[in-house]
């Protein structure tokens, strides 16, 4: 009786609403709105302390005012890479840290409001969460993937659209990158290489870095573990194990000079980092420590993909 009772106005209001005439439709849709809430934020903190515990600011690579900077925390990378003509930030951390990135970035001697690039390894909460904060108080211009557009744009987890536990704030995204593209900005070069599997546009971003007279290819990897995924029964979204197996064949021989990646863990950071605290001004270079990752993160794989596969079967 109840339902019945409320149903009525619901379906009156559906028949007032007119169906859409495209040729009228406007050319950007609205954003979906932010509907990440305090209670999941507070049980994400309470569950990762790492992703929160501050880490001062520090220069990876590169001569003093080049190069790419460090403005993450303990457990989330985000990287900061200054040019003459206002910067470039690598993913804004969870939906809450984009004043912990502005901060790190004034701590540099910088202004966030000069930020006018913002790129994004995956759209995971982790480290797509604080870009529509940071484009907001910059006015800086989006670059994605077509691939992970939509999670961005629509502020979910590609394949679990429903779990409020994984909203993010939504981002526009201004413009679409391609895989082996380049953004060129203030004498920087940026390259865009798709890894899709950890997520559907899963991008990882290369520089030549410039630092005692030598140049270093410097790799900002976009992840390739299971984590959440579903592989099958239904996967996470179609073509997902077809893509982790794509990124390990493209990834497997890849031997960057300085690898660095959106979880600190992945490359060692805290080791490195009192390396270079002791004096060696090189520490963060070693084109061995990709190779290494990536045969452990492709072991983890097939182990994920045999346990849910066996999981599924009845
Ligand atoms: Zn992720």
């Amino acid at each position: 009786m109840m339902m019945r009772f409320m149903a009525l106005p619901i379906l009156a209001l559906a028949a007032c609403v007119p169906s859409p005439d495209i040729g009228n439709m406007p050319e950007q849709k609205a954003l979906a709105e932010n509907k990440v809430s305090a209670e999941n934020l507070a049980k994400w903190r309470k569950d990762n302390p790492s992703w929160y515990a501050a880490v001062d600011p520090f220069q990876v690579v590169g001569e003093q005012g080049t190069g790419i900077y460090y403005v993450g925390t303990e457990g989330l990378g985000m990287f900061f890479i200054p040019t003459a003509d206002g910067h470039i930030v690598i993913d804004g951390g969870m939906p809450d840290q984009a004043s912990m990135v502005a901060d790190a970035i004034t701590k540099l001697g910088y202004d966030p409001k000069d930020i006018k690039i913002l790129l994004n390894s995956h759209a995971h909460l982790d480290h797509s969460g604080g870009l529509a904060e940071l484009k907001a108080m910059s006015g800086a211009q989006m670059m994605a993937s077509e691939g992970d557009r939509s999670a961005l744009e629509g502020g979910f987890y590609l394949g679990s659209e429903e779990e409020d536990f994984l909203f993010a704030p939504p981002v526009k995204v201004d413009r679409i990158i391609a895989d082996g593209e380049t953004i060129s900005h203030g004498g920087v070069t940026m390259t865009a290489h798709l890894h899709p599997g950890h997520s559907r546009g899963c991008t990882s971003w290369s520089m030549d870095v410039v630092q005692g007279g030598k140049t270093y290819d410097v790799l900002v990897f976009c992840s390739a573990t299971v984590a959440a995924n579903r592989l099958v029964n239904p996967p996470q979204y179609e073509g997902i194990v077809d893509d982790y197996r794509s990124t390990f064949d493209k990834t497997r021989d890849l031997k960057p000079d300085v690898f660095l990646a959106n979880h600190p863990g992945f490359f060692g950071m805290a080791k490195k980092r009192e390396k270079q605290k002791a004096g060696d001004a090189l520490a963060f270079v070693d084109d061995q420590a990709f190779g290494k990752f990536i045969t452990t993160i492709e072991g983890w794989f097939k182990d994920g993909l045999r346990k849910q596969t066996e999981g599924a079967a009845p």
